[in-house]
């Protein structure tokens, strides 16, 4: 929680009213997460404060805001969510003092795949999974980020109407610059090849589903696999190609590096909550065609 702390404090700076004149005024737009708070900054430009609320190397999933962290969000007029369980917490309390809040759950403006489907967990080998485990890493495919951006300009533009032409003219330009990264992934790894990547935590089933990759994860539901669970993810990855091990800042990559080390698969650290969203998703890319 420690190393919350400065976060939690630049925040409350920045919602609580101590605004410097560049900020004053602006309206505030959060988003949960930074890959979102990059494509509302794309749509809004300069005359709105866009923040989000997840500090740099979180764990999103299992982040726990202090109570303080609420205050200032009275003033947020719009709120990009991801649908991870923090908001829960926020928005209850939120939604009584700031009734005039729009809130987008972004998991509600795309078609949602099940972890089973795009994922092969040690767990769901004979499809035990439960069909509402939805994956919620929804961003890291451009296909469907594409359609993220259309329904957050769509409740930008209804929002604020009187920016309705610059919102249009600038999610234009993103979304070319989205189409743009989906050619040079399509370059980078060619749909003719399926590639397998093993991933500490299963956050690349969307990416794969585009991009023609198989996503083998270590961790289910945040757990390490058990004991006995090791030999057969052993087993599944003898015979197979595996193209890159992918760690993540966020999550416990230890299980991943055995693996690594013992089938002597490159590891790469990739953090899909990057604001550097398009540099981020062609590492990825890099990463599994090398
Ligand atoms: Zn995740």
């Amino acid at each position: 929680m420690e190393n919350l702390l400065p976060f939690l404090f630049l925040l409350l700076f920045l919602l609580a009213g101590c605004k410097d004149n560049q900020t004053k005024n602006k309206p505030i737009i959060v988003a949960s997460i930074p890959p979102y708070q990059y494509f509302a900054k794309e749509i809004v430009k300069d005359s709105f404060e866009v923040i989000t609320l997840i500090p740099p190397g979180v764990n999103a999933h299992t982040y726990e805001p202090l109570p303080q962290a609420m205050k200032g969000l009275q003033e947020v007029a719009v709120w990009f969510q991801s649908g991870d369980l923090f908001e829960k917490k926020i928005a209850t309390v939120l939604e009584q003092n700031n009734p005039g809040i729009s809130l987008l759950d972004m998991r509600k403006t795309v078609p949602l795949i099940p972890f089973n489907e795009d994922t092969q967990f040690l767990h769901c080998e004979k499809n035990h999974c439960p069909l509402d485990e939805l994956d919620p890493h929804v961003w890291l495919s451009p296909k469907l980020a594409i359609q993220e951006v259309k329904a957050m300009e769509v409740l930008l533009e209804k929002k604020f109407p009187e920016h309705r032409e610059t919102f249009k003219k600038n999610t234009a330009v993103l979304i070319q610059k989205l189409k743009r990264l989906q050619e040079k992934i399509q370059e980078i790894l060619p749909p003719n090849e399926q590639r397998i990547v093993l991933a500490s935590h299963p956050a690349f089933g969307y990416f794969c589903n585009e991009f023609n990759c198989l996503q083998l994860a270590i961790e289910f539901e945040g757990k390490d696999p058990l004991p006995k669970e090791w030999n057969r993810l052993y087993k599944k990855i003898e015979g197979e190609k595996i193209a890159v091990a992918l760690l993540l800042p966020q999550f416990n990559n230890k299980g991943a590096e055995l693996i690594a080390k013992r089938f002597r698969i490159p590891a790469v650290m990739i953090d899909p909550l990057s604001p550097k969203y398009e540099e981020m998703l062609l590492q990825l890319a890099k990463a599994i065609a090398s």
